[in-house]
């Protein structure tokens, strides 16, 4: 099964496709995990993208759609994956049916802007794996490592106020109306994302199962 993740930064996308791959078994493909390793690796694409990931712009297209093409070519991604974080424009959503790839479901994962402000500044994430946690609602079991590989669990550069506020009206403008584009091929869920992680799992299930 192919699926995409759509939501607002922070509505719990990540999370949610940490749970959902391991239970049926397919990989999440994160575009914002992928470009900040390629920042952290100094590549060409992340040379490209570090300006407008610091200014919570979306990188341009043909970056993104390059990186995506070449993740999703490769072998663990025959059975299905999970997007999460892309397509976040139109254009990217295009792009995925130009190159053939058939999308089975799209889940929003829905929370409103003053909870997403909210949460973000307990938000952390792993420099190794890039796997999600939260200070208080998804806590490393030993503070600051993660659990999963034992990497070190920061803040995010752009998980700033002001950098938020700029995501927030970037998702607003640009990827909102990937609803509609989706709705209209009807393949879109909408979850809501506001009780909690395990809930919120256990509705994303439902409706992937649905
Ligand atoms: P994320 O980890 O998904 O919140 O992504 C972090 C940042 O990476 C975003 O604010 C964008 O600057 C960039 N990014 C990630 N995915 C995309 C995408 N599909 N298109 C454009 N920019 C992206």
């Amino acid at each position: 099964m192919n699926m995409i993740f759509l939501g607002a930064p922070g509505a719990g996308k990540g999370t949610q496709a940490e749970v959902v791959c391991k239970e049926l078994n397919i990989p999440a493909i994160s575009t914002g995990n992928m470009l900040r390793e390629a920042v952290k690796n100094g590549t060409a694409a992340g040379l490209a993208a570090k300006e407008y990931m610091d200014r919570g712009d979306l990188v341009p297209d043909e970056v993104v759609i390059g990186i995506l093409k070449d993740r999703i070519a490769m072998d663990d991604a025959k059975n299905g994956f999970i997007l999460d974080g892309f397509p976040r424009t139109v254009p990217q959503a295009e792009a995925l049916e130009k190159m053939g790839v058939r999308i089975d479901k799209v889940i929003e994962i829905d929370v409103p802007d003053e909870a997403i402000t909210k949460r973000m500044s307990g938000r952390r994430v792993c420099e190794g794996c890039g796997n999600s946690y939260h200070i208080e609602f998804k806590p490393t079991k030993v503070e600051g490592v993660c659990d999963a590989c034992g990497a070190k669990v920061v803040q995010r550069a752009d998980d700033k106020p002001e950098t938020v506020l700029a995501r927030l009206a970037t998702y607003h403008e640009k990827t909102a109306p990937l609803k509609d584009f989706y709705q209209s091929k009807g393949k879109l869920v909408t979850v809501s994302g506001q009780n909690g992680i395990e809930e919120t799992s256990r509705l994303t299930l439902a409706a992937i199962k649905g």
